[in-house]
């Protein structure tokens, strides 16, 4: 291996680490979501020519965050993942094909349906509830360990305290989105605006910094919501897919997306990622793509996981736009 390409490497591996921190524990972030993602595109391609560079802690093998000293570590009962990224409707065919090939050799008996989410930009938490009570909500973080954020969790008027309905486990990880809806985030704004306050950036790293205060009261100020979209501990759950169990929480009072839809087709799924992508300003929440996840549970399992990624899920990115904000009235990409 060349040194100019090692020493490339070498230095998007140290940026990556760095932007990646900004990101996550700072909610700071220093470079576009755009520019990040080019990065890591470039670094994932080099390892692909030289599978000797992937070591463990390569920050391809890894999910993004990691646990701030200032919150307490709190241990996920199962792991949190983030999603593979693909940019173009070609790699998100490729992909498709070769989910749908693997799905065909590993669980022959189950239809394939492609449930397709919108990608809401904000940041993951992991609720768990025991005996339909909530107990303890945490951040993503590292995948394994998040950081506690309960206190503030629990100042969320739209996250059930108690679930209603019948039939949760005793024991269940419900793992949804927390953002701030693009109505709230301006009227928000033009009060700090009013109260000779600057205005925060944009509304994922307002949500991430309103979930991330150490005061649960600064917090419960801010207008934050949650849509679910996943489901990680699960014993005794009566579901056999993805988009079942999204009725199921809907019944226990939690709140669910109501973009997602179940699809059977490769063309579906493009006519989805299309229509979503000529109203993505229209809808409640900014979204950065597109989540396309193969609906059965069964299929799930036969397909698996990376240490990074499950192998039944894709995440779409649109294209960056170049917008002027009204507020700020500075180029930024979305
Ligand atoms: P990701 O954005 O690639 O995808 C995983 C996350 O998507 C999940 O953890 C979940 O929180 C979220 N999500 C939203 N809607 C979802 C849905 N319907 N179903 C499932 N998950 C859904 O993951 P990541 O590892 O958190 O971050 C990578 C992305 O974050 C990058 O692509 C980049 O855009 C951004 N990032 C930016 C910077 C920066 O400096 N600007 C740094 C790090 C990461």
């Amino acid at each position: 291996m060349d040194e100019s390409l090692r020493s490339e490497y070498e230095q998007l591996v140290d940026d990556v680490r760095r932007y990646r921190f900004a990101y996550y524990n700072e909610d700071a972030p220093l470079v576009s979501d755009a520019e990040f993602d080019r990065l890591f595109t470039r670094l994932t391609e080099i390892e692909t020519l030289h599978p000797e560079l992937v070591s463990n802690d390569s920050p391809t093998q890894e999910v993004g965050g990691e646990v701030s000293a200032a919150f307490s570590p709190v241990e996920h009962l199962s792991r949190m993942y983030s999603l593979e990224d693909v940019f173009s409707t070609s790699e998100l065919s490729t992909w498709l094909t070769r989910a749908s090939e693997n799905a065909a050799v590993q669980a022959p008996a189950e239809t394939l349906r492609w449930l397709c989410e919108v990608k809401i930009d904000g940041l993951a938490v992991n609720l768990l509830y025991r005996d339909g009570r909530l107990v303890r909500a945490a951040t993503r973080g590292d995948g394994t360990t998040g950081e506690d954020v309960t206190h503030n969790v629990l100042t969320i008027a739209t996250i059930p305290t108690e679930l209603s309905g019948r039939g949760w486990p005793d024991e269940v990880e419900i793992r949804g989105e927390i953002f701030i809806s693009s109505a709230d985030f301006e009227e928000y704004n033009e009060q700090l605006i009013a109260a000779g306050k600057a205005p925060l950036a944009n509304p994922r790293n307002a949500a991430a910094g309103s979930l991330r205060q150490k005061d649960a009261a600064e917090t419960a100020k801010r207008p934050l919501r949650m849509f679910v979209h996943g489901i990680g501990m699960r014993t005794g759950l009566a579901a056999t897919s993805q988009h079942e169990t999204y009725d199921l929480l809907r019944d226990w009072g939690l709140p669910v997306s109501p973009y997602s839809e179940v699809l059977a087709s490769e063309a579906e799924v493009f006519d989805y990622i299309e229509r979503f992508g000529a109203q993505r300003h229209e809808l409640i929440h900014e979204i950065d793509g597109i989540v396309v996840k193969a609906d059965s549970f069964a299929i799930q399992r036969a397909l698996g996981y990376t240490s990074r990624v499950p192998r039944w899920a894709a995440a779409f990115k649109y294209p960056p736009e170049e917008v002027h904000t009204r507020l700020l009235d500075i180029r930024v990409d979305v």
